[in-house]
């Protein structure tokens, strides 16, 4: 099984006060989900039951569009073989000691020193 970042495209209606999300002002953006699945197919199809992706379905359901339209999934597998998506990631590493290096070496100030 491979982690699949799920995303919608950009336009995802967060409502404003009253709105059952109580966001205000309105804002626009994408819905994101982290999904377990055995293929991109199959992570899109699980994405649209996961709660992070809920406005997203409930807009476009809204609609009479289809949840499935424009959403696209990213295999978060790294060229090391390890998964660096958010559900594998700790504090201090992405999931991937090597890819953590590359990254420190590229942002050296980031270092903590121990
Ligand atoms: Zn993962
Ligand atoms: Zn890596």
């Amino acid at each position: 099984m491979t982690h699949y970042l799920v995303v919608s495209p950009d336009e995802v209606r967060f409502y404003d006060g009253g709105g059952e999300y109580g966001l205000d002002p309105p804002e626009y953006g994408g819905c994101v989900a982290t999904v377990e699945a055995p293929s991109k197919r199959a992570a899109i199809r699980l994405a649209i039951k996961h709660p992070d992706m809920g406005l997203w379905v409930h807009q476009q359901r809204g609609d009479g569009a289809n949840p499935f339209t424009g959403l696209k999934a990213t295999d978060m597998t790294c060229p090391h073989g390890l998964c660096c998506c958010e559900l594998c990631a700790t504090e201090d590493s992405c999931g991937c000691p090597e890819c953590d290096a590359e990254w420190l070496a590229e942002n050296p100030e980031e270092a903590d020193g121990d």
